[in-house]
C-alpha cells in the first residue's frame, strides 16, 4: 500500500472532525547502544513520545542516563528477565506458564522496584508482557500489584479489562518474526497502520484505542527506521494525526476519540 493511502485515510478523519491518535512502544531496552541512539534521534527530531519497554533485571545505568537526557521518553516494564516459563506445548511467555500467579507477581514487583530506582518518575507502572502474552490469572493480579496499564499486541477487547487497569496495545509490528525476523517492508507497514485506523473509524475496532507502533531497536535495520522516519514525517504534515504519550494512551478517562 502506498503512503498516499495513509493520507487518504487521515483525510477521512478530518472530515469527521476527529483526531487520529497514535502511540509508540519500543521493546527490549536494556542499555545505551548505537541502535538506541538511532531511536532517540528519531524521537527527538520528530518530537514523538516513546515508551521504552525495559527489561528490569538487565537494565543498565547507561539506559537511565539516556532516558534522563531524553524528555519524550517514558519507561514501562517489559516483564522481569524476558525469560520463557511456558509449559510444554505452550507458546513462549514469561508472565504465566509453569509458575503460580503469585510467584510471577512477586517477580514483577521486584522488577518494578528496580525500574523505580533506576528511572525515578520517568517509570510508569505499565506492564508490557514479553512475547505479548500474559496468563489471565497474572493479569488479574496487576491492579493489586500497583499497575495501572497493560500493553500487548492487537486490537484490545476492552479499554479497562479490570477496574483501574487500562489496556492500550500495539498494532503495527514491522518485523516478520515468524519468517526471517526482518523488516516486512514499508508497503506492508503502511497497510497495517491504515487498516487499524479504518477499523477505528468504522467502529470495527475500539475507536478510542490509539494506533500503536511497535519497534524493536535492537533488530531494526536502516530500511525499518526509514519507514518510521517517513511515518513520523507524513503524520506530522497531516492535521488529523496526533502522537500521544503514555499518560494519554493509558488515561483512565480514555483518549479523545
Ligand atoms: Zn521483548
Amino acid at each position: 500500500m502506498s503512503w498516499d493511502e495513509l493520507d487518504r485515510e487521515l483525510d477521512r478523519w478530518v472530515e469527521r472532525g476527529r483526531a487520529a491518535t497514535l502511540w509508540w512502544r519500543d521493546d527490549d531496552a536494556v542499555a545505551m547502544t548505537p541502535q538506541l541512539a538511532t531511536l532517540l534521534d528519531l524521537a527527538a527530531r520528530h518530537a514523538v513520545p516513546v515508551a521504552l519497554a525495559t527489561i528490569p533485571v538487565v537494565a543498565e545505568a547507561s539506559l537511565a542516563d539516556a532516558v534522563a537526557a531524553a524528555p519524550t521518553c517514558t519507561v514501562v516494564q517489559h516483564g522481569y528477565a524476558h525469560r520463557n516459563h511456558a509449559l510444554e506445548g505452550e507458546r513462549s511467555r514469561e508472565l504465566g506458564g509453569a509458575r503460580t500467579a503469585v510467584e510471577v507477581g512477586r517477580e514483577l514487583q521486584a522488577g518494578a522496584d528496580r525500574l523505580r530506582v533506576l528511572f525515578g518518575d520517568r517509570f510508569r507502572p505499565i506492564a508490557v508482557p514479553p512475547w505479548n502474552r500474559i496468563d489471565d490469572a497474572v493479569a488479574r493480579l496487576l491492579p493489586a500489584l500497583g499497575y495501572t496499564g497493560l500493553s500487548t499486541f492487537g486490537v484490545r477487547a476492552s479499554r479497562e479489562p479490570q477496574p483501574g487497569l487500562v489496556q492500550a496495545n500495539a498494532h503495527v509490528d514491522p518485523i516478520g518474526w515468524r519468517t526471517d525476523r526482518a523488516f516486512v517492508g514499508a508497503a506492508a507497514c503502511v497497510e497495517r497502520v491504515v487498516a487499524h485506523l479504518a477499523q477505528r473509524r468504522t467502529g470495527a475496532a475500539d475507536p478510542t484505542e490509539a494506533t500503536g507502533l511497535l519497534t524493536h531497536h535492537l533488530v531494526f535495520d536502516a530500511a525499518a527506521w526509514r519507514f518510521v522516519d517517513e511515518l513520523f514525517a507524513r503524520t506530522a504534515r497531516h492535521p488529523a494525526a496526533r502522537w500521544i504519550g503514555v499518560s494519554e494512551a493509558f488515561a483512565t478517562s480514555g483518549p479523545a476519540a
